[in-house]
């Protein structure tokens, strides 16, 4: 699923969410706009690129806490309701919610500094024990 469908998701579950718990129509209230402006900023910044894994799987859990209660809540409200509002995203959503998340993020140059489960594997590239010996 490429980064624009899954803004356009993201959009749509919150809009069901806001409009269905906070009564608004066709407009966020602020703390939705809020919540939705957060959430694709950190899309914009997800180290997973094309091969993200939906969020709720993700090993890396980039929002903050209280950001993460926010939008559970809006998944757990709007998941169900995006089957009938939005079936082409909510099946491609399920759909990629079978597939187990890749082990890792593909390593990249960017420098996200609140990522602080990301350990870099130090012993990758240690020689076998006496490989240099031998020439
Ligand atoms: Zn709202």
């Amino acid at each position: 699923m490429s980064r624009e469908r899954e803004e356009k998701t993201i959009r749509a579950m919150i809009a069901i969410y806001c409009e269905d718990c906070h009564q608004t129509r066709g407009e966020l209230c602020p703390d939705c706009t809020a919540l939705s402006e957060y959430a694709q900023a950190r899309l914009g910044k997800c180290p997973w690129g094309e091969n993200k894994p939906v969020c709720a799987d993700c090993t890396i859990h980039c929002y903050r806490p209280a950001m993460r209660e926010e939008i559970r809540k809006v998944m757990r409200h709007a998941g169900p309701k995006m089957l009938l509002r939005h079936p082409v995203l909510a099946l491609d959503h399920l759909l990629r919610e079978r597939k187990p998340a890749p082990a890792r993020p593909a390593r990249n140059a960017s420098t996200n500094a609140d990522q602080a489960n990301e350990h870099p594997d130090a012993d990758d590239n240690l020689p076998l024990p006496g490989s240099h010996l031998r020439d």
